[in-house]
């Protein structure tokens, strides 16, 4: 197969992650010691030990590489923690190991076919590590000159002199480097490197050759020398990408925006093909390292026969990501089908897995999420709403932000509906709290805001009782039927 000439990554160098402030944003990590022991309160995790540690020994195989292509089950009673666990198994990861999360149900949404959904999933969970030479050139700013043409377009253009031991040399600015000038503030007298395979320009300090600046004793120019060592140095670089971002990239019909807008739809079979055999001669070539990620699927029993098949298919592939799911289902049918099976998972996936199974909590345990949940649900305001008033919030210490015996109710009502109801009651109380200007939440805002809203329980409960007045309610139809 001819390979194509070049394949193109640069344009996604300054891709990351976006991390989500949400239900999970307490969770940092899955909060083992170095011996994969899991302590009782840490990195935001709370209990449930046994899966904690089962899913250490998982992330250790992750980082040294031995599990890829191969798939983990995290099965559980709803709200026992299964998401918590992979988000936290994603950040012990870091960033330069590729995460993807996905909703079963999200491929039913998508405007592409589910295999092809799934194939972008598990091509966004493998690493394509690549190394480069670069050179780094050193000196010292004598002068920066950025205009803004009149043409309207925001675009600016960009001049640096800069001064190394032997010569001045003028460079003309691309877009990345006067943003990292900016960034920087350097000026003139700095003392900057100029990376030229990415343009990316870092400060390291002032030079003192204009000395003025830091002299104490009046306006007086000491001049001091230039540092040495300056002049241009070959350096080593490696960018990880995935493989989903090769393959937009060099997909022609999509182009590299598709990668910001998520707008990406289906991608030819050929691209691919191109992309594993330039890649697979990299990796001869000791050009490129493949680091295989992690796709996590939730809610796994959402897939149907023909996912499950691709799956099954698609772990036996050289550069398969580590595979983790979750469900909260017992047996039941597998999607699509009539046949019943455990978590609603054919039996030949099952087979190929690794269980880990979470358990309900105990009071105790329940206690202790709530009370971190208190603390980060303030902290992530800060970060979301620049307007929130927090002097009514005694933040420097944690136990200040709720009263003992509303955090006991709480606790309560999460043992008798969910910890999941018990956690947004968080976020209402806080407001009822606020409303009153109370300085903490106390079992009075609990309390109201149990009667505002229901759990799934009284839910039920209320819908039995005035189902009458409900359109299309099925208890008619059935009497109708029978009518
Ligand atoms: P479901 O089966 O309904 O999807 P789940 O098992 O995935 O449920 P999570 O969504 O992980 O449950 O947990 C519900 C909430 O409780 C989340 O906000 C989660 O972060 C928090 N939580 C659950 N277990 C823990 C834990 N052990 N430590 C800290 N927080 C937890």
């Amino acid at each position: 197969m001819a390979a194509i000439p070049s394949v193109k990554v640069a344009e996604v160098r300054e891709f990351s992650r976006i991390e989500r402030i949400g239900t999970h944003s307490h969770i940092r990590g899955l909060g083992l010691d170095d011996a994969l022991e899991p302590r009782e309160v840490s990195q935001g995790m709370v209990g449930q030990l046994t899966a904690r540690r089962a899913s250490g020994v998982v992330l250790e195989m992750i980082r040294e590489g031995k599990i890829a292509g191969r798939a983990v089950l995290i099965a559980g009673q709803p709200g026992t923690g299964k998401t918590a666990i992979a988000m936290g198994m994603a950040q012990a990861l870091g960033d330069n190991t590729p995460f993807t999360s996905m909703a079963g149900s999200e491929i039913y949404s998508l405007e592409m076919s589910k295999t092809e959904a799934l194939t972008q999933a598990f091509r966004k969970s493998i690493g394509v590590r690549i190394k480069e030479e670069t050179e780094i050139i050193e000196g010292e700013v004598v002068e920066v000159q950025i205009d803004r043409p009149a043409t309207g377009t925001g675009a600016k253009v960009g001049k640096l002199t800069l001064k190394t031991t032997d010569m001045e040399t003028v460079y003309d600015l691309g877009n990345k480097m006067i943003e990292s000038l900016i960034k920087e503030k350097a000026q003139a007298g700095d003392v900057i490197t100029i990376d030229k395979a990415t343009g990316k320009i870092s400060k390291l300090g002032r030079s003192f050759t204009r000395a003025r600046d830091y002299d104490a004793t009046g306006p007086q120019t000491r001049f001091v020398q230039c540092p040495e060592g300056e002049l241009q140095k070959r350096k080593e670089v490696t960018h990880t990408v995935t493989l989903h971002e090769i393959d937009v990239i060099n997909s022609r019909t999509q182009g590299f925006l598709a990668l910001f807008s998520g707008d990406t739809g289906e991608i030819k079979s050929e691209v691919r093909d191109q992309i594993n055999s330039k890649v697979a001669e990299w990796r001869e070539e000791g050009k490129a390292e493949i680091v295989p990620g992690v796709l996590f699927i939730d809610e796994v029993h959402m897939l149907d026969m023909e996912c499950f098949s691709f799956l099954n298919r698609a772990l036996e592939d050289d550069m398969a990501p580590v595979l983790i799911m979750a469900t909260n289902r017992g047996i039941t049918k597998i999607r699509g089908t009539k046949y019943r099976s455990p978590h609603g998972i054919p039996i030949d996936l099952l087979d190929r897995m690794v269980i880990i199974a979470t358990q309900p909590y105990e009071e105790k345990e329940m206690k202790q999420i709530l009370k971190i949940r208190r603390v980060v649900f303030l902290s992530d305001l800060r970060e979301t709403d620049p307007n929130y008033d927090f002097s009514l919030n005694r933040c420097e210490e944690e136990d200040a932000e709720m009263q003992e015996d509303a955090l006991l109710v709480l606790t309560r009502l999460s043992m008798e509906t969910s910890l999941r109801y018990a956690i947004q009651l968080i976020t209402v109380a806080n407001l009822i709290a606020r409303k009153r200007k109370a300085m903490e939440i106390a079992v009075e805002d609990i309390k109201k805001a149990y009667s505002l809203f229901l759990d799934e329980t009284r839910s039920t409960q209320y819908l039995k009782d005035i189902q009458d007045e409900f359109m299309f309610n099925e208890e008619d139809e059935q009497q109708s039927e029978v009518a």
